[in-house]
């Protein structure tokens, strides 16, 4: 093995002497708690110093299976030790079978693979708009999105989400994205023009605060969008992957999507994203049009295949709804044990939301204080969305931190871990 430790340090140490550099080596884009985990186990990690803490964000969302799932790390291991990536110029035979595997399992009928939820949501918009332009009327590239929207950081995506937050600075809008309430029918019904490709949702909204849409409003969207002929896109990034016990969450309303993202949990931590699209959809991205070079690597796929063997095997989808309803009770318990802390429970599933009273983040900080790592999301909720292979158990361990969390902030007592 190579030791590359001391060159490292030597390296930095060099640097800093010779310069005024002040920042630091990682670029500091992101407030993180000073916790580093060493190694985790099913729904528990543990940090660098001995600190057990159970895993209710399960890394946003995304480590569905948990940590050190065997069957995820042996095919991961196992591929890796093959062949790990060898770009699409060739077949890809892993690929072809997870996206055989998701159209049998979907609305879809053809997946593209790329890397991470913002990709995906720019591969759906670029179809959209394709699609129309193939259709002979490419001046239909405008996409309808909501109000407390999250679609990701590119450039396009941070105007789809259209939150002055993440577009302060980043210069001007790209073009193309117009925005109305979330559920409010009547308001995209008035937004629809003869520029409107379609419209993209997310079925429940997550960094948004865990807000779901409804069936109704879903299934009002579906028949606004067919009575127009515009194309109905899902951004299923973070509900979709059996997060709300359906493999994805627009199956609750019994409709379906022209197109839809996936990520997040799609890989089990594995960096993966897709694009998945009704025929008339997908046939617009024909060679050449779209691609990406790591996307639907044999390593991915093997990551993803072990991860729908686990989803996929009769009765996990059922244990999540089940999982679920029961997490949601015991919070709506502990809402209405501790209202000055906590006002509500929302979300469906293992994609639940505690709306806060008192500050979410300070909420957060006490929760990891008490070893429990949850997720701030807007609107000052508390998202709990632990790994898909939790059970009663764990919501329970979950529920009993989450008291002793409430306690500590009526208490006000002072947080932030040291
Ligand atoms: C996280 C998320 C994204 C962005 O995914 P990245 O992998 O961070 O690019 C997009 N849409 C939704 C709904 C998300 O939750």
């Amino acid at each position: 093995m190579f030791d590359y430790s001391g060159s490292f340090a030597q390296y930095s140490v060099l640097s800093r002497l010779e310069s005024t550099i002040m920042i630091a080596a990682l670029m500091p884009n992101y407030n993180r708690a000073n916790i580093a985990f060493s190694y985790g186990e099913g729904a528990w990690l543990f940090d660098e110093r001995g600190r057990k803490f159970l895993d209710f964000g399960a890394g946003i969302a995304t480590s569905s299976l948990g940590h050190g799932h065997p069957h995820l790390v042996n095919a991961i291991a196992e591929q890796a030790a093959k062949v790990i990536h060898v770009s699409n110029l060739y077949l890809v035979p892993g690929a072809e079978l997870l996206a055989n595997r998701l159209v049998a399992a979907s609305f879809a009928d053809s997946v593209f693979f790329c890397n991470s939820g913002a990709e995906a949501n720019e591969g759906l918009v670029k179809a959209m708009r394709k699609t129309c332009a193939d259709a002979g009327q490419p001046e239909r590239y405008r996409v309808i999105c909501f109000e407390g929207a999250f679609h990701g950081r590119t450039l396009a995506m941070i105007a789809a989400t259209g939150n002055a937050k993440y577009l302060a600075g980043f210069g001007p809008l790209v073009d193309g994205f117009d925005h109305v309430p979330f559920g409010d029918i009547a308001a995209v019904r008035a937004a629809i023009g003869p520029q409107t490709a379609g419209v993209l949702i997310e079925p429940v909204q997550g960094e948004g605060g865990v807000r779901p849409a409804s069936v109704e409003f879903l299934r009002a969207l579906r028949a606004l969008c067919d009575e127009h002929g515009i194309l109905l896109g899902l951004d299923e990034v973070q509900c979709g992957m059996g997060r709300t016990g359906r493999l994805f969450a627009h199956e609750w309303a019994g409709i379906e999507p022209d197109v839809m993202s996936a990520a997040k949990g799609i890989g089990g931590g594995f960096p993966m994203g897709a694009v998945l699209a009704k025929e008339h959809v997908a046939r617009a991205l024909v060679p050449g049009s779209h691609g990406t070079t790591f996307g639907g690597s044999p390593l991915a796929a093997a990551a993803g295949n072990a991860v729908l063997d686990v989803v996929l095997a009769p009765g996990f989808l059922e244990g999540v709804e089940a999982t679920g309803r029961y997490l949601g009770g015991e919070l709506s318990g502990l809402c209405a044990r501790f209202p000055g802390v906590f006002e509500d429970v929302r979300g469906v599933g293992l994609l639940r939301g505690l709306k806060c009273v008192v500050a979410n983040t300070d909420v957060q900080a006490a929760a990891m204080e008490e070893g429990l790592l949850t997720v701030a999301a807007g609107e000052n909720v508390l998202r709990l969305i632990p790994p898909l292979i939790v059970g009663t158990a764990e919501c329970d361990a979950a529920v009993a931190l989450l008291e002793r969390t409430a306690l500590r902030c009526s208490a006000g007592v002072e947080v932030g871990v040291k």
